[in-house]
C-alpha cells in the first residue's frame, strides 16, 4: 500500500518508530495531489512549500522525542472556511477571493500544536451553502467513486481529498450535513459533534446556532484521533462547552453488546432509495449479530426538518454575511458612487446566487410582520425536533438511519431546482437543529456501471456521547470492509 493511501492509526507508529519519515509521508501525499487534481479538483489551494517545512518540524520532533502526538507528521487538509493566519481563505467566494486572516481558527491551532502538517485548503460550497460543491465561485469537485458525480457538500473537497486518497484526514463543518452527506457519498467516515464540542473560533459563521466543526478519515478510529486534538472549551468562542473530553481512542472497543439502536420508521419513506434502504438496514441487521438489539422508534416532526432548517439557516445567514460590505474584507466593487452603491455592488458581485437566495430568503422570515410566521414558528418546530430526540433517546442508545437517500448524484442534475438540492439534507439535518452528534461511515455500495458508488449509515447519539458513536462505528467497521475499498482513479 502507498503511504499516502494509510490511515493515521498505521502511520503514528511508524512515523514515532522512525521508520518512516513525515517529509517522506508529506512527498507521497503531495505526489498524488499533483497526480489527481486535475482531475478532482478538491483543493482551492495547496500548501506546498509549507507543508514540507511542518512536514521537517515534525521530524524534528520525532527526533527529539519531545511534544510527540498521534497526528504529529500527519499530512491533513482543511476546508477553506477555516482561518489559517498568512494563507488565503476563500470560503469558495468571490467577496473573499483575497482575504488572508491575521489568525488561525482554534482547531487549526490545534492541529498545530499537535505537530500535523497541512496540505492544503480544501473546496467547498460558497459559505458552506450546498450539497453538492458546485455552489463554489471557482470550481466543482469531482466525486473520486464517478468522476460525472458530485462528492456532495458543503465539504466536498475534504470528502474527496479523504476518498482520493489526496491526503490522510481533514476538516470540515456541518450545519446541515455538510461533513456526513459528503462523506457517505465518498465513500469515508465523517463526523459532526454536539454543537458546542469543538470551537468555532475562526470557523467562517453561515448559521452559528448550527455551524460545528468535526473530522473527516478513512476509519473511525482515525476520526476519534482528531477529535481527541480539536474537542474541548475554548474561551475564545463562548458556546463551546465546558464539559470535560473523554478519550476517544479509549471508546474504540469492538463491542456493541447491550446497547439497543432505534431506527426511526420516519427516515425509511418515499424517496429512499431502494439500495440504500437495503445497506442500511442491513447494517442494522449486522449490529443485531453482533450483540445489539434494535428497535423501531418514531421521530415525529421529521417531516418538519427541511423546512425549518431552510428558515433558521438563512436567517442566521442574512445576518452573519451582513459583514461583507467591501469595507472590512475581501473584494470591493470598483466604479462606485457612493458608499450605498458601493455596498449594492460589492454584494452583488461578490456573492453566488445561491448566497443570496439565502440571504434574501433569511432576511424575509426575519422582517417585521414575517418574523412571527415564519422565523418564531420555526424555532418552535425546533424545539419539538430536540424533544422528539429526547423521547427517543429514552428507548434506545444510538439512531440508525441512512445519511442521504441517494448515492452520489449526477453533476448539474440538481442545480436548476434547489428544493430538490435541499432534499438530499433531509436526514442530516435534524442532528444540527437539536445540537447532537452523528457519524457517517461506510454501509455499502450501490451499483452504477463500472463505478460503484459508496452508501452511508449515519449513526446518530445524545448529546456529548461521541464516544457510543465511536463504539458502534468501529464495532460495525471492523466487522465488515466496505472502509477498505477504494475507488478506482
Ligand atoms: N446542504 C445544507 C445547506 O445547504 C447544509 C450545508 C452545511 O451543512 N453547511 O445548507
Amino acid at each position: 500500500m502507498h503511504l499516502n493511501e494509510q490511515t493515521i492509526t498505521q502511520l503514528a507508529p511508524l512515523l514515532q518508530a522512525r521508520k518512516l519519515s513525515s517529509v517522506e509521508l508529506t512527498r507521497s501525499v503531495l505526489e498524488r495531489i499533483r497526480a489527481l487534481e486535475p482531475r478532482v479538483r478538491a483543493y482551492l489551494s495547496v500548501m506546498e512549500t509549507q507543508a514540507l517545512h511542518m512536514a521537517e518540524e515534525a521530524d524534528r520532533r520525532f527526533k527529539r522525542g519531545e511534544n510527540v502526538t498521534p497526528l504529529t507528521g500527519i499530512p491533513v487538509a482543511l476546508k477553506d472556511n477555516l482561518c489559517t493566519q498568512g494563507w488565503p481563505t476563500t470560503c469558495a467566494s468571490k467577496i473573499l477571493q483575497n482575504f488572508v486572516p491575521p489568525y488561525d481558527a482554534t482547531v487549526v491551532a490545534r492541529l498545530k500544536d499537535a505537530g500535523a502538517v497541512f496540505v492544503g485548503k480544501t473546496n467547498l460550497d460558497e459559505f458552506a451553502m450546498g450539497s453538492s460543491t458546485e455552489n463554489s465561485a471557482f470550481q466543482v469537485t469531482a466525486n473520486p467513486w464517478d468522476l460525472e458525480r458530485v462528492p456532495g457538500g458543503s465539504s466536498g473537497g475534504s470528502a474527496a481529498a479523504v476518498a482520493a486518497d489526496e491526503c490522510i484526514a481533514a476538516l470540515g463543518s456541518d450545519t446541515g450535513g455538510s461533513i456526513r452527506q459528503p462523506a457517505g457519498f465518498c465513500g469515508v467516515v465523517g463526523l459532526k459533534p454536539t454543537y458546542g464540542r469543538v470551537s468555532r473560533y475562526g470557523l467562517v459563521a453561515f448559521a452559528s446556532s448550527l455551524d460545528q466543526i468535526g473530522p473527516f478519515g478513512k476509519t473511525v478510529a482515525d476520526c476519534a484521533l482528531v477529535m481527541n486534538c480539536i474537542a474541548g472549551r475554548d474561551p475564545a468562542d463562548s458556546t463551546s462547552a465546558s464539559v470535560a473530553v473523554p478519550d476517544y481512542a479509549s471508546a474504540l472497543r469492538a463491542d456493541v453488546k447491550g446497547l439497543r439502536i432505534g431506527v426511526p420508521k420516519e427516515y425509511f419513506v418515499e424517496g429512499l432509495s431502494r439500495e440504500v434502504e437495503t445497506a442500511v438496514r442491513g447494517a442494522v441487521a449486522r449490529l443485531a449479530e453482533l450483540g445489539a438489539e434494535a428497535v423501531e422508534i418514531s421521530l415525529p416532526h421529521t417531516p418538519y426538518a427541511v423546512a425549518t432548517y431552510y428558515l433558521c439557516a438563512p436567517a442566521e445567514a442574512s445576518s452573519n454575511l451582513a459583514r461583507y460590505d467591501g469595507v472590512h474584507y475581501g473584494y470591493r466593487a470598483a466604479d462606485q458612487d457612493n458608499i450605498i452603491d458601493m455596498y449594492t455592488r460589492t454584494r452583488h458581485d461578490g456573492f453566488g446566487t445561491e448566497v443570496k437566495r439565502r440571504i434574501m430568503l433569511g432576511t424575509y422570515a426575519l422582517s417585521a410582520g414575517y418574523y412571527d410566521a415564519y422565523y418564531l414558528k420555526a424555532l418552535k418546530v425546533r424545539t419539538l425536533i430536540k424533544r422528539d430526540f429526547e423521547q427517543a433517546f429514552e428507548l434506545c442508545d444510538v439512531i440508525a438511519t441512512p445519511t442521504s437517500p441517494t448515492p452520489a448524484f449526477r453533476a448539474g442534475e440538481k442545480t436548476g431546482d434547489p428544493i430538490q438540492m435541499y432534499l438530499s439534507d433531509i436526514f442530516t439535518i435534524s442532528a444540527n437543529l437539536a445540537g447532537i452528534p452523528a457519524i457517517s461511515l461506510p454501509c455499502g455500495f450501490a451499483q452504477n456501471g463500472g463505478h460503484p458508488l459508496p452508501i452511508g449509515l449515519q449513526l446518530i447519539a445524545p448529546v456529548f456521547r461521541e464516544d457510543t458513536l465511536f463504539r458502534v462505528a468501529h464495532t460495525y467497521e471492523q466487522a465488515t470492509d466496505f472502509h477498505k475499498k477504494k475507488p478506482t482513479l
